[in-house]
């Protein structure tokens, strides 16, 4: 969207302002299950059908199927019985339950709990911590205990996280050819997507998942098929026990949870763990080093800061962090989508 700076009428402030409104008519659409009625019906449906089969009133349907018709996530015909309404491309390939492709989880994980963290933003800033307290009376000394407040929490999280990889995974993994490194550790690898593209592009590998026991035990029940040879999994903490040999370590989206000091810590641990001509590979987000951008990267940089102890970084931050931990020859492959590809070598 581009906006002409006419000071006489601030179009880009309306639509910042309008920016929540846009994201909850999106996540309410999704999570009252309006994109897979419609996927499922094949034909273009009346609100008044939508609203009867989804058990919802039509007053209220009638306008959030408008909005959405608004936001390009609909399409609408008019008959002469009134308006018909069905997908754009986007909202079936993206919005629906059922697509390989599905962002279903991820913006569920924002509406329901992203965005009450975000509620105390202020207060965040203030304070420079996160807001689990305020937002769930729960408290926030350790990160993880909070996030994974109960085992529905836990699933959606990493339900959520493991949505993104359906459209970025790929991507991170090609980045650099990965064949060289045989045994690989996918430390905190939660759901097991990325461990899923790593040993689907590179035949050669075998992936383990070391994560907290619980997600360990969740992503054996709900989301790693135990026909998938390939992929094992290693209970603990990447923190308090020791981390096994290794060719290659993955730290997809890890080093973004944690302030610089505990970072080099656990690098340092890895160093010392990674086979001779082994490697480290970060997967994350990354800030321009002049600070103009990119605005996702700096968004979620602030809901590092509502969440986490962690925050995203520049390249030349991730290179610090890997060199003072002893890595060396690091480089950094940008992908053009939300997450990059950060190699580091011993
Ligand atoms: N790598 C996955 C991805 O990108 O989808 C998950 C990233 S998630 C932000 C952080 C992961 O680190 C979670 O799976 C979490 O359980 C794991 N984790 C956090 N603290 C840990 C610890 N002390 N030891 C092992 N894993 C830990």
């Amino acid at each position: 969207m581009s906006f002409t700076e006419d000071l006489e009428y601030p179009q880009i402030l309306i639509h910042y302002q309008n920016g929540f409104l846009i994201s909850k008519v999106m996540f309410a659409a999704c999570e009252l299950g309006v994109f897979d009625l419609l996927k499922e019906s094949e034909e273009l449906l009346s609100s008044k059908a939508i609203a009867e089969q989804l058990g919802s009133s039509h007053y209220g349907m009638e306008r959030l199927l408008d909005a959405c018709v608004g936001l390009k996530l609909l399409r609408v015909e008019m008959k002469k019985e009134g308006a018909f309404y069905g997908n754009t491309e986007i909202s079936s390939l993206y919005l629906t339950k059922s697509s390989p492709r599905s962002q279903y989880h991820n913006l569920m994980y924002y509406s329901k709990t992203i965005y009450l963290c975000w509620h105390y933003l202020t207060e965040a800033v203030r304070e420079g911590k996160n807001q689990y307290e305020r937002a769930f009376g729960i408290s926030s000394k350790d990160t993880f205990e909070a996030l994974y407040r109960s085992e529905e929490e836990m699933i959606k999280f990493m339900y959520g996280l493991n949505a993104v990889w359906s459209i970025c995974g790929r991507d991170v993994i090609a980045a650099f050819d990965l064949s060289p490194f045989t045994v690989i550790y996918d430390l905190g690898g939660g759901a097991g997507a990325l461990a899923q593209e790593c040993v689907s592009q590179y035949p050669h590998c075998t992936v383990t998942i070391l994560d907290l026991p619980k997600v360990v035990e969740t992503a054996k029940k709900h989301f790693v098929s135990s026909e998938e040879h390939r992929i094992t999994f290693c209970e603990g903490d990447f923190f308090k026990d020791s981390i096994p040999e290794a060719d290659l370590y993955i730290l997809a989206r890890i080093l973004h949870d944690w302030a610089d000091e505990k970072c080099v810590q656990l690098l340092t641990k890895v160093q010392k763990s990674c086979k001779v001509g082994g490697g480290v590979l970060l997967v994350e987000t990354l800030l321009n080093e002049d600070k103009t951008g990119p605005l996702e990267s700096q968004l979620y940089s602030i809901n590092m800061l509502v969440q986490t102890e962690g925050k995203e970084r520049t390249s030349t931050e991730y290179i610090s962090l890997l060199t003072a931990a002893g890595f060396k020859e690091v480089e950094i492959k940008k992908t053009g989508k939300l997450y990059n590809a950060i190699l580091g070598r011993k």
